[in-house]
């Protein structure tokens, strides 16, 4: 079975990626600066936090143009384009979406008009969980008002929702923002803009990143440092949790919609970020080098040769075989577009399974005794093909250590890993899993050692879909499936001024 667009779906999907974020966004300020092509390649940095869709929204201080379409960036964007999006403020958004609803409608930014002229662009990195309120908002505020269509919407379209509420209020946006953005719950970093002024704003637990940085002739936001860095800007400092950030001819001015109650998300430094971006002052190749030695202290093995699997476990990897004295190698290289490709596989290429996206070096593998270091098992079915291709390249003993705890709950906050019945830990004992998956042993790092390799305290993480603790309201609904969660967000504290 294929989607609409051709492409695979995901229980057929050879590859079984593991977990996919939602989304990276970016925004630039820059008067003198040709804008349009500085967004390009910071969406071209943050292309890792989405691959299905990409746009941009453009601005010369009358006027707002989009443009967005099915696609990594550089399929959706060329020189021609790029010359005719042409203004001194920009916001950017790559997005992944969840099986079945990767349709254009629900590419970013949205756009809408507003009640005294001009127009509203948003783009959202994260995940509302209170998209039913919001819907029955806008219907009271405006019975004629739009809603945006329910079946073309998947979890990360309740960004319509944001704009559409927003253009609901015939107020200054500097104004209507401090109205609206507590009304909001779940993740969310917004980059919005209208004909003349840039902003951004954090969730009040900061769950999903955001970052502020200079350029010489003006502001840059973004998902990730990585993509300041990219665009030639100067970090300065992480939007705060609670915090919205206004960018304009005047300058730049901060206000904030609610109290600060951070629950920055773990996983960002498990896999979800680029390692050269600097998540709470350290750099997460660092953090997850350090992973990798608190992974060998805990799960040593008796081996000889430790080796990633590619790029993921990459860090993690050289950390476990600094602290145990086992030697590095790479005993994988990764096809790293193929798993983004439109074209569908044949059987017979599908049949192929993981090959398509790594291929063993036979010669470093060989009659050896191995340490592969993964970031995660989502459903097993990857690992278990891994492993396989492995003992079939000569590899003696294999030991899969894994660089962040068992994935036991699924994520409300903007992250795709799989429903709870397809997640792989849940229904079994480590010791079962290694059996599914084929290995000689199999170890997780503990979440005590995760969170102690981040340096951030514990109380000022999500780490929910570690220990089903979850900081913030889940969606309508989801509650019968997290009967043995805790649903720790009776109160929206954190969400008021
Ligand atoms: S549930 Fe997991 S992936 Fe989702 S925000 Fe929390 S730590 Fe991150």
């Amino acid at each position: 079975m294929t989607r609409a667009d051709g492409r695979l779906t995901a229980d057929l999907d050879p590859l079984d990626h593991g977990p996919q974020d939602a989304c990276g966004v970016i925004g630039i300020y820059a008067p003198g600066e040709d804008v349009s092509k500085l967004t390009y390649f910071g969406m071209y940095a943050l292309q890792h936090r989405g691959q299905e869709s990409a746009g941009m929204a453009v601005s010369d201080g009358r006027r707002t143009m989009v443009f967005k379409d099915m696609g990594l960036v550089s399929q959706v964007f060329d020189e021609a384009t790029l010359n005719s999006l042409v203004g001194h403020l920009a916001i950017g958004h790559t997005r992944y979406s969840t099986t079945g609803s990767s349709v254009w409608d629900n590419a970013q930014p949205t756009f809408r008009s507003r009640p005294g002229g001009g127009g509203l662009s948003l783009a959202h990195n994260g995940n509302l969980t209170n998209a039913e309120e919001l819907e029955a908002l806008i219907a009271a505020r405006d019975p004629g008002h739009e809603v945006p269509h329910k079946d073309r919407m998947d979890s990360s379209n309740d960004t319509s929702l944001v704009t559409a509420l927003m253009t609901t209020y015939d107020e200054p946006v500097e104004k209507l923002a401090m109205t609206v953005l507590p009304l909001l719950k779940g993740a969310f970093s917004l980059v919005f803009m209208d004909d003349t002024t840039l902003y951004a704003a954090r969730d009040p637990q900061g769950i999903r990143p955001l970052v502020l940085g200079r350029l010489h002739s003006g502001w840059v936001v973004a998902s990730e440092t990585a993509a300041i860095d990219i665009v030639g800007g100067t970090f300065v400092r992480e939007i705060e949790p609670g915090e919205m950030v206004t960018i304009d001819a005047a300058g730049l001015r901060t206000c904030r919609f609610a109290r600060a109650r951070p629950k920055g998300c773990i996983f960002e430094y498990v896999y979800l970020a680029r390692p050269d971006t600097v998540i709470s002052g350290r750099r997460v190749h660092n953090v997850r080098v350090k992973i990798g030695k608190i992974l060998a202290q805990e799960a040593p093995a008796e081996a000889d040769l430790v080796i990633p699997v590619p790029e993921s476990g990459t860090p993690a990897a050289i950390g476990y075989a600094d602290e145990s004295g086992i030697k590095y190698g790479m005993g994988l290289v990764r096809n790293n577009y193929v798993g983004r490709t439109f074209i569908q596989p044949s059987q017979t290429l599908r049949n192929l399974g993981i090959r398509l996206k790594l291929n063993p070096l036979r010669d470093v593998i060989e009659g050896r005794r191995l340490v592969v270091v993964d970031d995660s098992i989502v459903r097993g079915n990857t690992q278990r093909q891994l492993i396989r291709m492995l003992r079939e390249a000569g590899a003696a003993e294999v030991h899969v250590r894994i660089s962040s705890p068992p994935v036991q709950w699924p994520c409300f906050y903007g992250i795709d890993f799989a429903t709870r019945a397809e997640l792989i830990a849940p229904g079994l004992s480590v010791d079962e899993i290694c059996r599914s998956i084929g290995a000689d042993s199999l170890a997780y790092i503990s979440l005590e050692g995760l969170v102690r390799a981040t340096h951030v305290p514990t109380d000022d993480l999500c780490r929910a879909c570690f220990d089903g603790v979850y900081p913030v309201e889940v969606p309508r609904g989801a509650e019968p499936m997290l009967a043995e969660a805790h649903l720790t967000h009776t109160t929206q504290e954190g969400t008021q001024p």
